[in-house]
């Protein structure tokens, strides 16, 4: 087992990693910009590097200062979190060089799935359905013409390099191709440096379902059941739940099972979550995050299985701690993102909170590095929590996240709870009857 893990990341992640980390023994050090100095993750922390001035690329994109963070502590493994570092091939490369593990998959299974034409070609491969659509980059207009004639309009045209929703334009006829394409292309080469794209066939009320695995990197893997991803805004999530209301257990068996094989086949090893949007029935896979997930809790609210632990487990060495026999699913979990926002425009909210108090009780948590007197910085993301509900059912997990909910006190900066306070009470919520498109048509609606 390790003997002292750095901690790249910062906020809610950074304190998760570190939970698990000090449960298992081992040692933790956190690194932070200058802008982080008085965080919770560097407060509890074993010890702590300053590793630069606020803007990420100075700090926590920062690989040689971290880098240099590991050599003057010591520490022999890295966990990456969420963002940052956590999808760079580089980055895992150069701490293996370095003799230092980095907590996540090799390096090659991070680039592969992070070029999402490679992504979509090895999903195939591996037995995953898939969007119909190009089977690589489309070079010009008139192929992707062809392609859109043969399944059919609506085509969405999205970056091959592409990442938080960006990149993509919907084209539903082909009068509107030229430009979708045409836009695609431009603001994929702006926004990642790399211009290729694809053509996918558009859902038009699909849900994002993703399912959780863990692999031991030789050829051991299991699923962990989905998350429901759907209600977003921009295409980012906002809210997620396990199980799916919109999947029965027969459903959830079939498309883990599928899951879990592809990643035995590919000797997959870490955590990783394989997103796709779900309609009428069938699934069609449009990603594989190589990394933790931001919304891992539901998982581990229904398996009771630490998804930290498993990691670093896996990272040295020691393999999965359970087998698929032993995963069961029990209740129900929701998660709601609290960022420091405004809830209505959802522009954000960076200040001093000056009173805190976050709910409690059976089946109730909160993962979050804010206190009372706590200033967020304007740099980062502005996640600042997250409320996690639990219980034997989706009715129950419902009622007591209105409870929570109402509990929850963040005062002295805007955030997104009266949005959650809101959505609770909805009927479609209730009922579970959501698609992609449900939270931006409810948000047009009421503004
Ligand atoms: P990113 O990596 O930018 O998050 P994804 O491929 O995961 O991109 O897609 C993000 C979101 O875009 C999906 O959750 C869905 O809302 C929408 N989307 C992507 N592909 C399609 C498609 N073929 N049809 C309909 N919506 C899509």
């Amino acid at each position: 087992m390790f003997q002292k893990i750095l901690i790249a990341n910062r906020g809610e992640i950074a304190l998760r990693v570190l939970r698990a980390a000090k449960e298992l023994g081992i040692a933790t050090v956190a690194v932070h910009s200058t802008a982080d100095a008085e965080a919770m993750h560097v407060r509890l922390a074993d010890e702590s590097v300053c590793i630069g001035p606020p803007p990420s690329r100075q700090s926590y994109l920062n690989i040689p200062d971290i880098l240099a963070a590991c050599e003057i502590t010591g520490a022999d493994a890295v966990h990456p979190g969420y963002g940052f570092l956590s999808e760079n091939a580089k980055f895992a490369e150069i701490l293996e060089a370095h003799k230092i593990t980095f907590i996540g998959p090799t390096a090659e299974h991070i680039r592969v799935m992070g070029d999402k034409i490679e992504a979509k070609v090895t999903a195939r491969r591996l037995g995953i359905p898939c969007v119909p659509g190009s089977d690589g980059a489309i070079s010009d207009e008139h192929e992707a013409k062809r392609i859109a004639a043969d399944i059919g309009y609506p085509v969405i045209i999205k970056a091959a390099a592409g990442g938080g929703g960006r990149g993509m334009k919907v084209a539903r006829s082909e009068a509107d191709l030229t430009e979708a394409f045409l836009t695609a292309k431009s603001e994929s080469g702006a926004a990642f440096g790399d211009d290729s794209v694809y053509i996918e066939k558009y859902l038009e009320k699909p849900r994002h379902i993703e399912v959780q695995v863990l692999g031991d990197g030789e050829g051991r893997a299991i699923h962990l059941g989905e998350r429901d991803c759907s209600l977003q805004r921009r295409h980012q999530k906002v809210w997620e739940e396990a199980n799916s209301p919109a999947l029965n257990a027969d459903e959830r068996e079939k498309i883990g099972a599928i899951v879990a094989k592809a990643m035995q086949g590919l000797a997959y090893r870490g955590a990783g979550t394989i997103e796709f949007l779900y309609e009428n029935g069938e699934f069609y896979f449009i990603e594989m995050n190589t990394r933790l997930q931001v919304e891992h809790p539901v998982t581990e609210a229904i398996t009771g299985i630490d998804l930290v632990n498993e990691q670093i487990r896996i990272a040295s060495g020691a393999g999965l701690s359970v087998k698929q026999e032993d995963v069961t699913f029990y209740g129900h979990a929701i998660e709601c993102r609290i960022n420091a926002e405004n809830p209505r425009t959802f522009v954000p909210s960076p200040g001093t909170i000056t009173h805190f108090h976050t709910p409690g009780g059976l089946g109730v948590r909160v993962d979050s590095g804010a206190f009372s007197g706590y200033r967020i910085p304007p740099y980062y993301d502005s996640l600042i929590g997250k409320l996690i509900v639990h219980g034997r059912n989706r009715v129950e997990c419902l009622m007591r996240l209105r409870r929570a909910l109402d509990e929850f006190v963040v005062d002295g900066i805007q955030t997104t709870l009266p949005l959650f306070r809101e959505l609770v009470k909805e009927p479609d919520i209730a009922n579970g009857a959501y698609d992609i498109h449900w939270l931006e048509k409810h948000l047009a609606a009421k503004a």
